[in-house]
């Protein structure tokens, strides 16, 4: 584990099922560690894709994403994750 994945305050989870690929959470995100797969999902969209590290657990990206259910955030509490969004 590096120092920067040992001080995320969050963790950013896609579901591939539901995301349209709009890229609004990919400009959105102060920290820019949403990015867009290369891959299709079974729609036909590239959907984002969290790059696995430096994530605040800010909820920007699930406030901004309008699709229900695409994005869900963790946000790093004490030594406890809840979901926030
Ligand atoms: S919660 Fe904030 S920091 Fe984390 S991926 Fe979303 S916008 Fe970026
Ligand atoms: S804002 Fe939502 S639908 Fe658009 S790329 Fe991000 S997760 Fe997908």
């Amino acid at each position: 584990m590096t120092t920067e994945q040992k001080n995320d305050r969050g963790k950013l989870v896609v579901n591939d099922s539901e995301c349209k690929g709009c890229g609004l959470c990919v400009e959105a995100c102060p920290v820019k560690c949403i990015g867009i797969s290369d891959q299709l999902n079974h729609f036909g969209y590239k959907t984002a894709q969290y790059e696995g590290a430096r994530c605040t657990g800010c909820g920007i990206c699930f406030m901004v994403c309008p699709e229900p259910g695409a994005l869900t955030v963790w946000r790093l509490v004490t030594h406890h994750e809840v979901v926030v969004a």
